[in-house]
């Protein structure tokens, strides 16, 4: 007999695609605080994120109609219909991280958008709605996440130790800190402040606060144009080489992404001053159209599609070998604590 499956079930196989582990919550959750026009966003963690998550923000809220409807599958304020995925500017669209988070722990969440004057905290456990009440609490909003994958015994085998939990956190924090060097990041590892970001907009202070401080001052600025394309950050001079990809940090429009075409085009300028098998450090925001590039390949949206791969490949190539030849490091900065 076929069966349609009911939306607990529905949501517990999509968390499957969206909730990899603690680190894509993090993600999702960081992600949809800076979609709502955060200035701050505190993460807290605990065990690697495995037993507890907590991510505050002060942006605008969700307004007490829209609490319930927010943890629904494919429920979004963020795009109304198809044509609207091509001028995305939000980092989320799908509807679907608070349904799936939701669906495979205990999740708490408390909201208050300005024109409220109360908020309100609402709890589900497994997807099932199990309490909701009015609060008082500043405006914005917190998600708790309690015990992910209770109900997914077979996923919950599959997570990492507490160790490499953590450090697949502390790498997207990171990244999203680099992302909006606008936004004041605070991130807590089991009750240890690990970085506090100034949320002052300045670049290279969120690259001192979040990375090793040697690095920057052998770094190269990079603001620089070509075919529609724009790209500025930092890029590392040959000598700071890693023996692996992790540090080439790239962004497309304040999104972050992992591609192989940018990967390739940015090793390519460096091919003749790195030794084999090692690999450039940068902090890149990529300005493009959004009508030029697909971030909905896959729902963890980390990985992207060009209309036009050779075009993108050979710009940022050019800009590279560009800022490399020019090797005009930046001045020497002083950040206060
Ligand atoms: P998406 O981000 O793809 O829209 P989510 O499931 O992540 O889907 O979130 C669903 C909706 O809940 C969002 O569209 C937004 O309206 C609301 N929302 C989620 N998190 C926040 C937050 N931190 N601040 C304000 N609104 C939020
Ligand atoms: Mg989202």
């Amino acid at each position: 007999m076929i069966r349609l499956l009911d939306d607990l079930t529905i949501n517990k196989i999509a968390a499957g695609e969206v909730v990899e582990g603690p680190y894509s919550i993090v993600k999702e959750l960081v992600e949809n605080a800076i979609d709502a026009g955060s200035s701050s966003i505190t993460v807290e963690i605990k065990e690697g994120g495995k037993k507890y998550i907590r991510v505050t923000d002060n942006g605008i809220g969700i307004p007490e109609d829209d609490v319930e409807k927010a943890f629904l599958r494919h429920a979004t304020s963020k795009i109304e219909k198809i044509k609207d995925l091509n001028s995305i500017q939000s980092l989320g669209f799908r509807g679907e991280a608070l349904a799936s988070i939701a669906a495979v722990a205990q999740v708490e969440m408390i909201t208050k958008t300005q024109e409220q004057q109360y908020g309100v905290t609402i709890e589900l456990n497994g997807g099932r709605l199990i309490g909701k009440k009015p609060i008082g609490c500043p405006t914005g909003t917190t998600i708790i996440v309690n015990n992910l994958f209770f109900n997914t015994p077979a996923r919950l085998k599959f997570m990492k130790t507490t160790q490499g939990e953590t450090s697949r956190i502390t790498e997207i924090i990171t990244r999203l800190a680099l992302s909006k060097p606008n936004v004041a990041f605070r991130y807590v590892n089991n009750n240890n402040v690990m970085f506090t970001t100034l949320g002052d907009g300045n670049l290279s202070a969120t690259i001192l606060s979040v990375l090793q401080d040697v690095w920057l001052k052998s770094m190269i600025n990079i603001d620089d144009e070509m075919n529609n394309l724009k790209i500025e950050g930092f890029i590392g001079q040959p000598s700071l080489y890693r023996g692996n990809r992790n540090y080439e940090i790239v962004f497309i429009n304040g999104r972050y992404v992992k591609s192989k075409i940018i990967s390739q085009a940015i090793e390519l300028a460096y091919k003749e001053k790195l030794p084999i098998n090692k690999y450039p450090i940068c902090v890149l925001n990529l300005t493009i159209d959004p009508s030029y590039v697909d971030v909905n390949v896959h729902p963890m949206k980390t990985e992207v599609k060009f209309n036009d791969e050779s075009d993108i490949n050979n710009s940022i190539q050019k800009i590279i070998s560009r800022g490399l030849s020019t090797r005009i490091t930046i001045p020497e900065l002083k950040v206060s604590p």
